[in-house]
């Protein structure tokens, strides 16, 4: 009979052998995970883990809520979204009440993040006649060609920044932490910055596209994370998302707000990350919660940036909107309604902070606590003043809180921010435990 860590070594054995090298992996010696309930892994081996990173399972694992709805739909129709069907335009219609702006009334459904920012690139650059994207540094965006052209988080593609396509250009993530412009000042210092680089844009455009028609000039549209997921959680400088809408829609621009990693919720105090800045974007794009795992996202724009997509044909996806993914997207929306889900993400979230920060009194190792509700980063640094990344350290520190029980990952271009962003249904007691551990860690080593 096998054990089962000789079980877990078969299967990455296994997983070598078929799976590309850039296909990475959670552990040098990874627990064989055989069920998820709620916000817990159980391992083949009996061991329960605490699981702190799983945002796309949202509503907890294996929620008897969803299981049944995608039993039950699949056992009567899944079909493509051509024909018609009530819960495609309950989704829709639930979606769209759901935006931040009555503005945002059409809803385009696809399967993934990366689709529905690819599907959002692709609107701003027909809607405007215009090619160039704006996009931050140490961002990620998706893995399809023009997601992956504005993800410029070099962790993620060390060509990032040297081969990237012509249409993309890329301004500092105005990181306050550790950016170039720090403390209160930084959003205003940001924003000058942004101003003279998108100007210096505009003049190079005009010089080395002389032959472009006047239209085919300037910026189609800026993305970003109304809160820097990829950087661990980084929330923007006060006014900073304010200033650089205004910036961009007066060059005739369009903004897309990437909520797939930071909305629908997680943030606790805000349905979507664009909130807390005060902003309305004219294209929305969201994924990973909305399907709790099934795959499911959306683009959520004005009627008249979608009508341009009809201009060069149809729009169609197999399976986006499907009356599965249909039934899956309003399931995970009734649970998280019906268990308070959003609140509960902001008065655990604000205990983690709480306790997060009495931790960071006590151990020099955490530089800062990042974040909102249940979307958080723990920045650990060597040295306060010069923010030296502890990613070592970061790494030692996952791998002994794995032998604890707790499942927590790092994060950032620089691997030193342990990401926080677990199920929504996380307890305070589970906090408990997941803080409880990170100290026993910090205190007697890893
Ligand atoms: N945007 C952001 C901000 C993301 O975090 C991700 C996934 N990590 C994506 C887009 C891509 O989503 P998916 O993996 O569903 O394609």
């Amino acid at each position: 009979v096998m054990s089962a860590a000789e079980s877990a070594e078969r299967e990455a054995d296994r997983r070598e052998r078929v799976f590309a090298a850039a296909q990475e992996r959670y552990y040098e010696n990874p627990p064989q995970i055989e069920r998820g309930w709620q916000q817990f892994l159980v391992a083949t081996d009996g061991r329960c883990h605490l699981d702190m990173v799983n945002n796309v399972s949202a509503i907890g694992h294996s929620h008897p809520r969803l299981s049944r709805a995608i039993f039950d739909q699949m056992q009567l129709l899944n079909t493509n979204s051509r024909f018609l069907y009530r819960a495609l335009a309950d989704l829709s219609e639930r979606l769209v009440a759901l935006a931040p702006d009555p503005s945002l009334d059409t809803v385009l459904l696809v399967n993934s993040g990366s689709e529905a920012v690819d599907l959002a690139l692709r609107l701003a650059q027909m809607h405007t006649g215009r090619r160039t994207v704006v996009a931050l540094r140490e961002a990620y965006h998706g893995w399809t060609m023009a997601s992956d052209a504005v993800t410029t988080s070099a962790y993620d593609n060390p060509f990032a920044l040297a081969n990237r396509p012509d249409w993309v250009t890329v301004v500092d993530a105005p990181n306050s932490y550790r950016g170039r412009h720090r403390g209160a000042q930084a959003g205003a210092e940001y924003l000058v910055d942004f101003t003279q680089q998108l100007n210096a844009l505009q003049e190079t455009d005009a010089a080395q596209r002389g032959e472009l028609p006047d239209d085919a000039q300037g910026v189609a549209a800026f993305i970003c994370e109304p809160i820097l997921g990829n950087a661990g959680g980084v929330v923007l400088p006060v006014g900073y998302l304010a200033g650089v809408y205004a910036d961009i829609r007066a060059r005739g621009g369009l903004c897309i707000a990437d909520e797939v990693q930071v909305g629908y919720g997680r943030l606790g105090e805000h349905f979507w990350g664009v909130q807390q800045q005060g902003v309305v974007p004219d294209i929305i794009s969201v994924a990973k919660a909305m399907g709790n795992g099934y795959p499911l996202g959306a683009v959520i724009t004005r009627r008249e940036i979608a009508e341009s997509l009809a201009r060069e044909g149809n729009f169609f996806s197999s399976a986006g909107g499907s009356p599965v993914g249909s039934v899956a997207g309003l399931a995970v929306l009734d649970v998280m309604r019906d268990e308070g889900l959003q609140e509960n993400a902001r008065l655990v979230g604000g205990h983690l902070v709480q306790r997060l920060t009495e931790l960071a009194a006590k151990h020099p190792l955490i530089g800062a606590v990042h974040g909102l509700g249940l979307y958080l980063g723990v920045e650990l640094v060597r040295d306060r003043v010069t923010l030296e990344p502890a990613a070592a350290e970061t790494a030692a520190i996952c791998e002994r809180m794995r032998e604890l029980g707790v499942v927590v990952q790092p994060t950032s271009e620089r691997q030193n921010v342990l990401k926080v962003k677990p199920p929504l249904c996380l307890t305070i007691e589970s906090a408990d435990f997941f803080i409880d551990m990170l100290d026993e860690v910090l205190t007697r080593g890893w």
